[in-house]
């Protein structure tokens, strides 16, 4: 049985306190209530107390503070985790949005990046010298959960996940001890961490692998939604024959409103969202089999690689409400093709849709057990997000999402993207590490076997 913070004598509170560098936040504090915001409005958490760790020696002592004191402890990176991984009720969160660097090493285009850095902050910092590390599709997510779970965004069809760019990473551990780990040391660890999420240590600083991306030749491209079929038909084969600069995630969806023209605004479509990596020299030649297939509207062009990392910032600011369904897919087949027209024509609220995300080329090409994401031959990571700014539609957009999920998971591969869960079970934990499952129980009964990294896609302590 967890303790809570309330069955701690102010003395121990206070002698914790006084080790830290940074602060501790306790209800009675008058910014408790905006501390215990996360991305996702729906999530409402209550942790006893929140450490605002600024640097590692902080992270050492909230993970001996929470293991001696038995807490339920939560850690949270960018806190944008769909089912509110980064929070707690009652226990401790050890917050890492104080442990922000980002060093770009030009002699061998490595980054390293502070544990609790959001992705736009290092889009920023590695652009000026014409690098880019692969990540997701919104800048203001978090390094840490995204990494840790896998990380699919424009360039996996170019240089994979975000997990096959990691390099090394600094962890604490559940005893409080302080790694390196590396394909040479602490392996398993460094195995682990490249998939099975934040179920093995803190992670305090991430080293990336970088590459040359400057400017990339992209943005949305719209047909009306009684074009679904056959446009994800074209879009399955177009893909699979493509460069591997070219990617292209696909979507149902409605168009909102501004910046889009006002005979868009609030009508449903198939859209297909591009990101060309390549030279720029040979954007009319890639995109014209695109055009051919007379998009009702379309807004591609040359932007700088930031510009589409922060491109549906906007649109998606934080505090909506998320409800989130996600699995795996290898094709889409007419039967696919048909719920998605039939769901995608009925999308409940104007900021709910449903992405389909390459996992191709190089994305696919990684071994199947040389992290522990298990799905390479699959060709897409699906995810269908029913969102609104209006808690009173929240049922609303978790039926619709539910429903649209139960329509599709019998055409999946079984399991989803770890990142893209909400709370489901472990069941469907097992399931989305498949075969590497029990290779994860393994190391995770060497290093954490109390469990106690538990608030996560949470991989048990083997037998
Ligand atoms: C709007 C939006 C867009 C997204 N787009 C993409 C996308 O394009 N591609 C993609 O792959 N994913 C995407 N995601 C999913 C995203 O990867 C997950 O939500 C991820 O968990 C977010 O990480 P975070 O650090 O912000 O979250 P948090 O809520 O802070 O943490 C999530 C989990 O990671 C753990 N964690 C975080 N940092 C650390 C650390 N340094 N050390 C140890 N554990 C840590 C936490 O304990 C928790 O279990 C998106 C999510 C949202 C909300």
């Amino acid at each position: 049985m967890k303790k809570i913070i309330n069955d701690l004598t102010p003395t121990v509170i206070e002698t914790f306190a006084s080790q830290l560098r940074g602060r501790i936040v306790l209800p009675t504090d008058s910014d408790y209530e905006s501390e215990c915001q996360v991305y996702n409005g729906m999530i409402k958490k209550h942790p006893g107390m929140i450490v605002k760790c600024v640097d590692v020696a902080d992270v050492i002592a909230s993970v001996n503070f929470g293991r001696e004191n038995n807490l339920l402890t939560a850690v949270r990176g960018g806190g944008h985790n769909g089912g509110g991984l980064g929070l707690c009720n009652d226990g401790l969160v050890i917050d890492l949005s104080g442990l922000k660097f980002v060093r770009v090493n030009v002699a061998d285009n490595t980054v390293r990046v502070g544990g609790g850095n959001v992705w736009g902050e290092v889009d920023h910092a590695t652009h000026p010298f014409g690098l880019a590390v692969p990540a997701g599709i919104i800048s203001t997510t978090g390094v840490g959960g995204l990494t840790l779970g896998g990380g699919v965004g424009h360039l996996s069809r170019k240089y994979g996940l975000t997990i096959d760019n990691l390099l090394e990473a600094d962890m604490v551990l559940a005893d409080g001890s302080f790694v390196t780990v590396n394909a040479s040391q602490n392996s398993n660890l460094f195995w682990a961490i490249r998939g099975g999420g934040g179920n093995f240590g803190i992670l305090t600083s991430f080293k990336f692998q970088a590459h040359p991306v400057k400017t990339v030749f992209g943005g949305p491209t719209l047909w009306p939604i009684e074009k679904t079929e056959e446009i994800m038909e074209w879009y399955h084969d177009f893909l699979n024959s493509a460069p591997d600069e070219l990617n292209g995630f696909i979507a149902t969806m409605i168009i909102p409103g501004a910046p889009f023209p006002e005979h868009l605004h609030n009508k449903q479509f198939c859209g297909i969202v591009w990101c060309y990596s390549g030279n720029m020299q040979k954007t009319e030649e890639i995109f014209k089999p695109i055009l051919a297939k007379g998009p009702l509207f379309e807004h591609v062009g040359e932007m700088p690689y930031p510009a589409i990392q922060t491109l549906f910032d906007g649109l998606m600011p934080p505090g909506l409400q998320w409800y989130w369904r996600a699995d795996f897919f290898t094709d889409l087949g007419p039967e696919i093709r048909a719920q998605h027209l039939k769901f995608g024509s009925n999308i409940p609220t104007p900021l709910s849709q449903m992405h389909l995300y390459p996992i191709s080329g190089a994305a696919g090409r990684v071994g199947k057990t040389d992290t522990p994401w298990a799905y390479q031959d699959a060709k897409y990571a699906g995810v269908i997000v029913g969102v609104d700014p209006d808690p009173a539609n929240a049922e609303k957009i978790t039926h619709w999402c539910k429903e649209y999920w139960k329509a599709l998971h019998p055409y999946s591969s079984g399991g989803a993207y770890s990142n893209f869960l909400m709370d489901e079970g472990q069941e469907r934990v097992q399931k989305s590490y498949k075969h590497n499952y029990k290779r994860l129980t393994q190391i995770k009964k060497k290093y954490d076997p109390g469990n106690f990294f538990s608030v996560n896609q949470n991989i048990k302590p083997g037998a």
